[in-house]
């Protein structure tokens, strides 16, 4: 392992005890990640803020290209959610180790050990669409960082790869699945925001268009198929309201966790929500810049106790 992710690793088991969202119960230092109960209709998660670096990752590059792919301080943004009794989850991986925005069909046969075609027991993707992902590097388990670097300097055995799934993957999902149950079942509808940001600029190897200056804002429904297309357009307009730009299903339309768990004839919304970074932190350095945190962060707040006062059933 690199030394830089050595010690990273080692003071992230230090500060393991201290909750990344406000309010947040601590959590066992192993732990992968962290869900704090709600009491709405709301849930929030984020699963591509996590920093901590596990030991086998065993990358091959440095530690601030591999930090390049987070969507640093998202847990940050949205801190003030669980006192406001919204449910909140929480990946403390990386998502350069293991994207949890991913289906775990969504592998890559030409990054494992030869054997794989036995090895591996579960299904394989050949759905076209999510093909083009994959052979960018952004599948489950990232091949090329969004700069198209190789990630690794060798071929990965299965057993690791289920062991990440294992350890990440199944135990994000049931949480997030357990709150939107649980706030569906409290109310009768559930809304799931999934939590996320995204470059100014897309870079090479990251999406399917590279190149393309991102509005402030990106909202996502699968083309209105995981929430009420009124629900995301009404986020859209009040979000415009106070004066961001946004764009609505494109480039990015979200992924597995709205595709899992929206079903808008169901009363289950799950809409994914895209902020820029160059709105709140220092793409080159990653530090917050405070200013445009603050203000940013009033706004999602007020978009928060906004839905919370929504019942998209009216
Ligand atoms: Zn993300």
């Amino acid at each position: 392992m690199h030394a830089a992710l050595q010690l990273i690793q080692r003071r992230h088991r230090l500060q393991a005890a201290q909750p990344g969202a406000a309010g947040a119960p601590a959590t066992a230092p192993a732990a992968m990640f962290s869900a704090v109960p709600g009491r709405t209709a709301l849930v929030l998660d984020s699963p591509h803020s996590g920093t901590t670096y596990p030991g086998d990752f065993r990358a091959a590059i440095d530690l601030p290209t591999l930090r390049r792919a987070e969507d640093t301080h998202v847990e940050k943004l949205y801190a003030f959610a669980p006192a406001l009794g919204v449910a909140w989850v929480e990946a403390h991986f990386p998502r350069i180790y293991l994207d949890a925005n991913r289906d775990t069909a969504e592998v890559d046969a030409s990054m494992f050990e030869a054997g794989f075609d036995t090895a591996w027991t579960e299904p394989v993707t050949t759905d076209p669409v999510v093909l083009q992902k994959v052979r960018l590097g952004k599948g489950l388990i990232w091949k090329f960082t969004d700069e198209g670097v190789p990630i690794y300097d060798r071929l990965l055995s299965v057993a690791e790869a289920r062991a990440r799934i294992d350890r990440c993957w199944r135990p994000y999902h049931a949480a997030v699945a357990r709150a939107i149950d649980a706030a569906h079942a409290r109310h009768g509808y559930s809304i799931h925001i999934n939590c996320h940001s995204m470059p100014a600029v897309a870079a090479s190897h990251a999406t399917l268009h590279p190149g393309l200056h991102h509005a402030d804002f990106v909202i996502g429904d699968r083309d209105g198929s995981t929430a009420s297309p009124a629900l995301s357009q009404a986020i859209c307009a009040f979000l415009r309201e106070r004066g961001y730009s946004v764009d609505y299903n494109h480039p990015y339309k979200g992924v597995e966790l709205v595709r899992r768990y929206g079903h808008p004839a169901a009363h289950r919304h799950s809409i994914q929500v895209e902020i820029n970074r160059k709105l709140y932190m220092d793409e080159r350095t990653l530090a917050i810049e405070p200013a445009g945190f603050a203000r940013l962060q009033g706004d999602l707040r007020a978009m928060v106790e906004w839905l919370l006062a929504t019942d998209p059933r009216q």
